[in-house]
């Protein structure tokens, strides 16, 4: 728990220079890549709502919001928090005309291939550390019987280069977004819901579906209200097109 508060605070600060250990080689930075959707053109917004599972419970504020009002979304789940929502995990199997279930890692730890701290988190470490996060995850999603999946997230959405084309290599895209919907689930309410709001055609948000107790889910269900309002299309990250900085999406080019 202390460790996804952790990662919860640093999404605060996406501002703030990484944690990279002053040996680190100049290609040694931590990017924290952007992700957009086609945009629709129209007058409605395009958005893509994508959560993150990370560890901890459902959040039924937000999950019954979508499943109500029939809202599509990608929902990163974790290989522990599969272990302990399996009502939650049929309820999103049991709706897959809504949600798309995708790679958020093993133990929720940062996917960077070399020993740093990441919001004074332990990053992975080591390629096969990171190999193990990503294949973990899946591995728990396929046990599950969730579809392969076919997008990584790593937590506190920060990687090495060097990672991203690791992970690449394992036949993932990998999610970055556009919105910070929800500070890391901290937020209050109503900031939540102002983040929502302010979404753009083309817009990936990103959210917490795990923390029932904290105020920030109340604004991410008002929020997701306020933009069907809006006459939002709601799209999933399998159903478009999308495009990531630092090689995320794009295909690599031979080395
Ligand atoms: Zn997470």
């Amino acid at each position: 728990m202390k460790r996804f508060l952790l990662a919860s605070a640093g999404l605060l600060a996406i501002t703030s220079t990484a944690v990279a250990s002053p040996a680190a080689p100049a290609d040694g930075r931590l990017v924290e890549p952007h992700l957009h959707v086609t945009r629709s053109g129209a007058a409605q917004p395009r958005v893509a709502l994508t959560f993150d599972a990370c560890m901890g419970k459902a959040d039924e504020r937000i999950l019954s919001v979508l499943v109500q009002e029939k809202i599509p979304a990608t929902i990163f789940v974790t290989a522990r928090w599969l272990k302990h929502n399996p009502q939650a995990t049929a309820t999103l199997l049991a709706h897959p005309d809504l949600f798309e279930l995708e790679n958020h890692g093993l133990n929720h730890i940062p996917a960077v291939d070399r020993p740093v701290a990441v919001y004074g988190i332990a990053a992975a470490g080591s390629p096969e550390a990171v190999r193990q996060e990503v294949q973990g995850g899946a591995d728990a999603m396929i046990a599950d019987h969730i579809p392969q999946p076919h997008w990584f997230r790593g937590a506190t959405a920060k990687y090495s280069l060097s990672a991203i084309e690791q992970i690449r290599s394992m036949g993932y895209r990998i999610a970055g977004y556009s919105v910070n919907g929800d500070g890391g689930s901290l937020f209050g309410a109503a900031v939540t819901e102002k983040h929502f709001a302010a979404a753009r055609d083309g817009d990936v948000i990103i959210a917490h579906i795990n923390q029932p107790t904290h105020a920030a889910g109340e604004g991410v269900a008002r929020g997701i209200l306020d933009l069907k309002a809006r006459g939002a299309q709601f799209v999933r990250l399998q159903d478009v097109e999308d495009t990531g900085d630092d090689g995320t999406t794009l295909s690599m080019s031979p080395s």
